[in-house]
């Protein structure tokens, strides 16, 4: 009895140690905030007692954000997206081997989402902001007419030769997946450094990696941040949300998403009011969560059932509340904050 007393206390012991361990040794965090892309909130988290190296690496991070934008941001004028958007069909147009790889990606997207996900839809969207401009619905005849520039099945892209076009005025918008895969850029960029520990964020998209188990809030939609529904506990990953709250366009007082369905012209319904999809990287999760909002809660599902890749909540308006529908395979890493544990949740 007593040598059993002494055990137990040797195991408490052991335990209480290796918790201080524990406590002690996780490595300090290093937090960088910055604001690219004409103003989208973005984190560094480096997870190292390196404060100097840390800071070296945020700006390296940085400059490589700066970078991209020179080829991916068609609001800036001298980026190489705004030099080919225009260009005249059927002549080949050389792109750098980062577009190059967009291009492919996002074309893949295209035919994996069958047209949900895609990148010539920014005739319409001109359509839809000259009518946020005039503060009028446009006619059925401009959006029409838009959607003749409308089609990556109207885009040949060749490794040798770059990009052509099949009609003339065509415009290539990375909107729905740059933010992804500048997010990737960001990770891999700390990686190579030999940072094995890290969270980079811009706006509600996160990519993080290292050995623990990370903590993703969801935000409540329409919310300011850091109103949460949720958190996500999960590995090393992606963690991508898109919703119809953050930007749209108002016209006579109704708003309207900024998806816009390539096959109609028209804003996605947003009955759908977030989707959040989990990945391996923020990539692809980006250009899925844009293709989700276009296809609707049952194409999406079912999409996302087809395989193992990719998990998701997405929040379903229902009357003046909301539905919570989940991967299976996410069940037992969602925690609910405040009201949002009382609505219904159900798996897909
Ligand atoms: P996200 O916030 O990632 O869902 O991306 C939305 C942005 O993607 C919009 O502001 C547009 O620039 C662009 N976009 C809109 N509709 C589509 C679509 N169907 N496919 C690809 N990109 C789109
Ligand atoms: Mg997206």
């Amino acid at each position: 009895m007593k040598s059993r007393s002494v055990w137990v206390l040797l195991i408490l012991l052991f335990a209480i140690l290796f918790f201080i361990y524990k406590f002690w040794s996780q490595p300090a965090k290093a937090e960088f905030a910055f604001y690219p892309m004409g103003g989208v909130p973005c984190r560094i988290v480096i997870y190292t007692d390196d404060s100097a190296s840390a800071a070296k690496q945020a700006k390296e991070v940085q400059d490589e954000v700066e970078r991209l934008e020179d080829i991916f941001n068609n609001y800036r004028p001298s980026s190489e997206v705004s030099r080919l958007n225009g260009s005249p069909a059927n002549q080949w147009l050389s792109v750098s081997s980062e577009m190059y790889t967009m291009l492919e990606r996002s074309i893949a997207w295209y035919g994996k989402t069958t047209g949900a996900f895609d990148i010539t839809v920014a005739p319409v969207i001109d359509v839809w902001k000259e009518a946020a401009k005039e503060n009028k619905l446009q006619a059925d005849s401009a959006i029409k007419d838009a959607l003749k520039r409308v089609g990556s099945s109207k885009i040949t892209i060749s490794p040798e030769k770059g990009v052509e076009f099949a009609v003339n005025d065509m415009e290539l918008d990375f909107g729905g997946i740059a933010k992804g895969y500048i997010l990737d850029k960001m990770g891999e960029k700390l990686e190579k450094n030999g940072t094995d520990k890290y969270v980079v964020s811009c706006g509600g998209d996160v990519r993080m990696r290292g050995k623990d188990e990370f903590r993703v809030g969801i935000q409540e939609p329409g919310k300011k941040e850091g109103e949460l529904m949720m958190v996500l506990k999960i590995p090393s990953g992606a963690v991508v949300t898109s919703g119809h709250y953050e930007r749209y366009f108002t016209v006579d007082g109704k708003n309207y998403s900024h998806i816009i369905d390539p096959k109609t012209g028209q804003p996605v319904p947003t009955d759908l009011a977030s989707i959040t999809i989990v990945a391996k990287d923020t990539t692809d999760a980006d250009a899925l969560a844009t293709a989700v909002a276009v296809l609707g809660f049952d194409k999406a599902v079912e999409f996302l059932n087809s395989g193992d890749t990719y998990k998701a909540v997405l929040l379903k308006k229902a009357g003046n509340g909301f539905e919570i529908y989940y991967s299976k395979a996410l069940s037992g890493s969602l925690e609910y904050k405040g009201r949002w544990a009382n609505i219904l949740h159900k798996e897909f």
